[in-house]
């Protein structure tokens, strides 16, 4: 058996990030940059009031209640005329530029307008409500790196530094289908005898969608190798990566190995991981291949062990794996001391603020509701054979929940 992190190294060190492209950012979500972001000018641009009130002279209002001469009227978008000047006030609004000479702002508030004139009624020191220019991001400051995937936020930062079209890895698309003479689309009403409905594909083509990557459905294939070849043909040919489930475990091995072969070049590994253990990965052509196996569970296990990292790897992006968290397990567990176990489970906070792990169901690959009530995987390294109730353990997340109803917010 292979030790995972080495089945990881290989499949990584395999897959080459795609080339940069410039996308204008409505299209860019999700995707990693390929240059840094670096300000050229200040942000704010400009020193701007905070509040809608009045600039002053901090020093003119100490006395506060004071009258003072209304200069103008400043509203967003437009520029002050001229300088505050003691015993002078111009009325702004949030976002418009601080005029000369000011050097706090009044909210409208703490003062009583009148005409040409306003009266303050509470004082205010240097600086308030005033947003100075590079308060945000400094002229020269490096905002994002080359490989952080772009965030709802980072679009937002990219955008007010004038990067529109920003330098990214493009996306890829990625061909699916899904083996076995068994399979059967999901509209299928009545299930003849021995068949089953198609679940991976489905999962795969979620998974591949949280991602942000296209996807190419290249449907069932029966058992049968000239059809699989020609569906692999057409994957490798029109996709960036083709992915498969079944067909890997040793009982159908010898039908696609002798295919594989000359579409390519893919070995097939046993992985000492559980589940997912069987996995074939190469190349049809230049087309990166990943066999995953059939089991539903052990799709969604060797999708995030293998298939997601090497797609982010592809995207360029600099984090591959999702995040780890140490919580306690709610009941004792057996495992493989041979194998990295990958558990399904629920997580939720105590009451003492620890994550607590509970098994949410059966732990066979075929479990696939075990698997649709799972938040974690709880990862139990090689070595172990076991852990106790209360025992810590790594969480692999691998959704955060939702929460609060509409009930809970309403009756609250
Ligand atoms: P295999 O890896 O082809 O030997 O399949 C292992 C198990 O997964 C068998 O019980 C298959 O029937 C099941 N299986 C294979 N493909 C799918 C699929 N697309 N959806 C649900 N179960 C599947
Ligand atoms: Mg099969």
């Amino acid at each position: 058996m292979r030790p995972l992190r080495d089945a990881q190294r290989d499949v990584l060190g395999a897959i080459a990030p795609l080339e940069p492209v410039r996308l204008e950012l409505a299209a860019a979500n999700g995707l990693a940059l390929a240059e840094p972001i670096v300000a050229l000018h200040d942000l704010p641009p400009f020193a701007n009031s905070a509040m809608d009130g009045y600039a002053v002279q901090a020093a003119d209002v100490a006395e506060a209640p004071v009258t003072l001469q209304v200069l103008e009227d400043v509203p967003a978008g437009s520029v002050p005329t001229v300088a505050v000047t003691p015993g002078n006030a111009i009325k702004i609004m949030t976002g418009a530029p601080m005029p000369n000479g000011a050097d706090a702002v009044v909210p409208v508030e703490d003062t009583e307008p009148g005409t040409g004139e306003v009266r303050i009624l509470v004082g205010v020191s240097t600086g308030t409500s005033v947003r100075p220019a590079g308060e945000d991001v400094a002229a020269g400051a490096v905002v994002l790196e080359a490989g952080e995937r772009l965030t709802p936020a980072r679009l937002g930062v990219c955008a007010s530094l004038g990067y529109h079209r920003p330098l990214v890895r493009r996306r890829p698309k990625v061909a699916v289908l899904s083996t076995g003479d068994e399979v059967v689309p999901p509209d299928t009403e009545e299930l003849g005898p021995g068949k089953i409905r198609d679940a991976n594909r489905f999962t795969l083509r979620g998974a591949l969608q949280d991602l942000g990557v296209d996807v190419l459905d290249l449907g069932i294939v029966g058992d049968d190798a000239a059809e699989l070849r020609e569906r692999l043909e057409q994957g490798a040919d029109q996709a960036d990566v083709v992915v498969s489930s079944g067909g890997v475990s040793m009982g159908e091995y010898d039908l696609v190995k002798h295919l594989l072969a000359e579409l390519g070049s893919v070995e097939f590994w046993k992985v000492a991981m559980k589940p997912a253990k069987p996995f074939a990965f190469g190349q049809l052509g230049k087309t990166p291949f990943f066999g995953l196996p059939g089991n539903p569970v052990s799709v969604a296990v060797a999708f995030e062990q293998f298939l997601r990292p090497a797609l982010l790897h592809m995207m360029g992006a600099s984090y591959l794996f999702r995040p780890r968290v140490w919580g306690v397990l709610a009941e004792p567990v057996v495992t493989d001391p041979e194998k990295t176990v990958f558990l399904r489970v629920s997580v939720r906070p105590s009451d003492d603020g620890r994550l607590v792990a509970s098994l949410t169901g059966a732990q066979g690959s075929n479990i696939l509701s075990a698997l649709a009530a799972a938040d974690a995987f709880a990862v139990v390294p090689v070595g172990i054979a076991g852990l106790d109730a209360g025992a810590l353990v790594e969480l692999e997340m691998i959704q955060m929940p939702e929460a609060r109803t509409a009930a809970e917010v309403t009756d609250g």
